[in-house]
């Protein structure tokens, strides 16, 4: 049989704790409800690190030093559980969260300080079972809600899951034993899962933050990945993004009795608005253009800013007149609905090129051919839709 010494692991979860915190300390973020759940991480691993100071005390300070250490122990799982709630983005009013952490922390403290053995250790086995359940359930729910399961969430709910269960166990031993004796370290489990529950509580700390670190990583390069596939100034996909996503919109079309449709459009005197009103009132048609346009696509459609001024649609499309209707329908709305900006409706008016991807060529190949048509568009006298021929 595997054995641990109680004391020791305590000695281990206060040490872990403090590392996590320095863990924790070394993410950075922008947003800001990432960093409050951070905060509530660190302030759950200071309390957490209060079980060192068990074993650093003189043995004769040790039931006053245990008492107050368990205290903060509580208050550091309610932290913790408070934490993972704040990171999967559910907010829970700060008083209502502060007091949870002051009573748990108070009630294990007073009932170890002055109520009977009995009583003291259920407390402990209820706050600690129902508070890591939570943890658990909230894992899992986030996991259940989320389209595609991450590898870090679910190592989390694993974590959470495995403390919950032993603090479940713990807590029928309790109910069912109860009246001791009882240890001088003050964790009540059956024998065989004393040391499990020990080592539970000594790595808890590192696991968690460990996790976290991954998650919060993952989650920063998620959002570095979407913010490098659209553009800053309108929100419609950049380059990158039109190539990456519609390469894979070509590889999903190939098996389907659909073609893709490629759009080019360009805003007709472009120039002119910026000379007339300004470039900020250019940048906001820019976006009221953006906006618009996708308000009229399909939700399967992918809209681009090329360049400058310059839109590119990929559509699946049914036939080739489908598409040429489409661009028709875009060019008319445009040229009808004049653009908000922050210097007063301005009208525009674009020219639009439409060719077809075929099955041997790429998506370049496409949007040349879209980019000749725009031009011809604009040697025909602009707000006009030149199609390429089906087999052009
Ligand atoms: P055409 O009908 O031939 O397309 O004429 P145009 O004036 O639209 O075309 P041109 O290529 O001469 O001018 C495009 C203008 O778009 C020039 C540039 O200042 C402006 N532009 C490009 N990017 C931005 C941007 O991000 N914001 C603003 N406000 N203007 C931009
Ligand atoms: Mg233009
Ligand atoms: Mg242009």
């Amino acid at each position: 049989m595997l054995v641990i010494d109680v004391f020791t692991c305590y000695g281990v979860a206060g040490a872990g704790s403090l590392v996590g915190m320095g863990l924790i300390s070394q993410i950075r973020t922008d947003q800001n409800r990432v960093r409050g759940a951070l905060d509530l991480y660190r302030w759950a691993f200071c309390c957490l690190s209060a079980l060192l100071w068990v074993v650093l005390s003189p043995d004769d300070w040790r039931p006053l030093v245990t008492q107050v250490a368990v205290g903060f122990a509580a208050a550091g799982v309610t932290l913790l559980a408070w934490a993972f709630r704040q990171l999967n983005g559910r907010r829970t009013p700060p008083r209502l969260g502060w007091a949870l952490t002051a009573v748990a922390a108070v009630v294990l403290w007073g009932m170890a300080a002055f109520g009977s053995d009995t009583a003291y250790v259920q407390a402990i086995a209820w706050v600690f079972a129902v508070v890591s359940l939570a943890m658990a359930v909230d894992q899992g729910w986030l996991i259940l809600r989320s389209p595609r399961i991450q590898r870090s969430e679910l190592s989390l709910l694993i974590v959470a899951a495995v403390f919950a269960l032993i603090w479940a166990i713990t807590l029928a031993h309790v109910m069912s034993e109860a009246g001791g004796p009882y240890p001088a370290h003050w964790l009540h489990a059956p024998d065989w899962l004393l040391p499990i529950t020990a080592l539970g509580f000594a790595i808890l700390p590192l696991s968690v933050a460990a996790v976290v670190f991954a998650i919060i990583n993952q989650r920063l390069n998620q959002q570095l990945r979407n913010r490098a596939l659209s553009d800053d100034l309108t929100g419609a996909l950049s380059r990158r993004g039109l190539r990456e996503l519609g390469e894979r919109m070509l590889s999903m079309q190939a098996h389907q009795p659909t073609s893709v449709a490629v759009l080019m459009m360009d805003v007709d005197h472009f120039k002119a608005v910026n000379d007339g009103h300004g470039h900020q009132v250019g940048d906001d048609v820019l976006r009221q253009i953006t906006q618009l346009t996708r308000e009229r696509l399909r939700d399967d459609a992918l809209l681009a800013r090329y360049g400058g001024e310059e839109f590119t649609v990929l559509l699946p499309v049914r036939s080739h007149l489908e598409a040429s209707a489409v661009a028709e329908r875009l060019r008319q709305m445009l040229a009808l609905t004049p653009c908000e900006t922050r210097g007063g409706p301005v009208s525009i008016t674009v020219s639009i090129g439409v060719a077809f991807h075929r099955t041997d060529g790429t998506l370049e190949d496409a949007l040349a051919r879209a980019d000749a048509c725009l031009y011809e568009a604009k040697q025909a006298g602009r707000n006009r839709v030149v199609t390429a021929r089906p087999e052009a």
